[in-house]
């Protein structure tokens, strides 16, 4: 259920060495969130590229949750056994509903990078509101991103892809930003996880259909800074 016992009271109750064995004492907090990240495949290919860099998923459905709580423990096993033993340590989830309680998690611009990947479409306008873009929670998302920060989104549906686009653009404190300016930063691993690495990027390749990215990145200045 969403009760709130359920979740963190703040950010600062969390004991991330929990998550990130490997990084207690470091003082590292989540930098990557990928919300409703599925069976965690953006995380899994990004891991070992950022390697120092925490990042956390967050998932609604308790056994995909689950699977990827086992996926990551295994992975973290088996790099053990082999010529990487340091590898998946800095990657992990939460199962909870991010729509409501994101800020419980992540303090004031801690992330670098929020991700969308594939969300549900919620086609019928009635349920525009249960979309996981929308103005109310672009504030929160606006907050827990540093200055600098880049959401990601990318869908297979136009509509969708129309809708969290407009408004990303309308909401002050975002700025779209290019593909190949992300790239000319640095971004281009990813973008490249971004398009390929989850299981919905994929199933969207099987059944060839077209991918829509958009990209914004958090203003440097703002009045509450
Ligand atoms: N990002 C993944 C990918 O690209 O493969 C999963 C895409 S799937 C279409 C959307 C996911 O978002 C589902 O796994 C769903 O359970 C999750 N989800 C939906 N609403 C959510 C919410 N409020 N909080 C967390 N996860 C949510």
């Amino acid at each position: 259920s969403d009760h709130a016992l359920d979740y963190p009271e703040s950010p600062q109750t969390i004991d991330w060495s929990v998550h990130y064995p490997a990084f207690a004492g470091t003082g590292k907090v989540p930098e990557f969130a990928d919300v409703g990240c599925g069976f965690g495949g953006l995380l899994i290919a990004l891991a070992p590229i950022y390697p120092d860099t925490l990042m956390l998923g967050m998932e609604i459905r308790v056994q995909v949750s689950q699977y990827v709580e086992d996926r990551i423990a295994a992975l973290r096993t088996t790099a053990v056994e082999t010529s990487t033993p340091n590898q998946y340590h800095n990657v992990s989830i939460v199962r909870a509903n991010a729509m409501k309680f994101l800020t419980n998690y992540f303090t004031k611009h801690s992330l670098s990078s929020l991700f969308f990947l594939f969300p549900d479409p919620h086609f019928k306008s009635r349920k525009h509101k249960a979309r996981i873009i929308s103005p109310t929670l672009l504030a929160e998302y606006a907050y827990v991103l540093r200055p600098g920060g880049i959401v990601y989104t990318i869908t297979d549906v136009r509509d969708l892809h129309e809708w969290m686009k407009s408004h990303l653009e309308a909401f002050p404190l975002f700025e779209p930003i290019d593909e190949a300016t992300l790239r000319s930063e640095g971004k281009g691993p990813i973008l490249d996880a971004v398009y390929t690495s989850t299981e919905e990027g994929k199933k969207v390749e099987r059944n060839k259909g077209e991918k829509w990215l958009a990209c914004f990145r958090r203003i440097e200045v703002s009045r509450e800074d």
